[in-house]
């Protein structure tokens, strides 16, 4: 593995759906215990799918968290006890704040590990990932497998019609895919409206 954790730095951990971010994120807890930095953990309000206060990865590992609806409310937590760690997962759902605020927090000496979507369903850069990615210290960048063909996937494929940006979904409402079959897999629908 890298050089442990340095204290005041971003790290980002990105990818589609089922990439395994989650995972990622709570092996990084593990981690940090045996490294006695004391983490934070925090999760939007928006997340519901799998449990109201934990993290839990589609494997089934979980870990406590607490959930925000307004990442500024992070400055009230710390208040009560001394983290030297903030993670948080499903980070994309926090929006654009989380910029400035993860920057402060890395500024103040937490070491930041941040997970969450760098793409949309139609793969455009999403929310405050792509500005956080700029920023980062270190990023790791994960895939999943592309249902259509096997290939790695760095997309998340709405099987399902609607043009909202933050729909929340699982299996019925999204799948993993490659570029080529994400691509594909959009002409298709186009043409079945048409
Ligand atoms: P993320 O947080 O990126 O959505 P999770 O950590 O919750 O991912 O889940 C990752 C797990 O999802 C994998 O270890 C695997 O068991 C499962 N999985 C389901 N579909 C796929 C896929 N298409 N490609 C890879 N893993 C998948
Ligand atoms: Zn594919």
């Amino acid at each position: 593995m890298y050089k442990i954790f340095n204290e005041g730095m971003i790290e980002i951990i990105t990818g589609p759906m089922f990439s395994g971010k989650s995972e990622e994120l709570l092996r990084r807890l593990r981690t940090l215990e045996y490294a006695k930095l004391k983490p934070l953990v925090i999760k939007p309000k928006f997340d519901t799918r799998f449990s109201e206060e934990e993290i839990v990865s589609r494997s089934g590992v979980r870990h406590k968290t607490h959930i925000l609806s307004d990442i500024r409310e992070v400055y009230d937590l710390l208040k009560f006890d001394t983290y030297k760690a903030i993670v948080i997962d499903e980070a994309h759902f926090f929006g654009k704040d989380l910029v400035a605020v993860a920057d402060n927090l890395a500024n103040l000496g937490y070491l930041v590990i941040i997970a969450g979507l760098d793409q949309d369903y139609l793969r455009r850069p999403f929310g405050p990932i792509p500005d956080l990615l700029a920023i980062a210290e270190r990023v790791t960048k994960l895939q999943a497998i592309c249902v259509v063909c096997q290939h790695a996937a760095s997309t998340s494929f709405r099987k399902i019609e609607s043009n909202q940006q933050n729909l929340l979904g699982n299996y019925h409402e999204y799948e993993a895919r490659c570029r080529k079959c994400h691509n594909k897999g959009e002409k298709q629908k186009q043409q079945n409206v048409n």
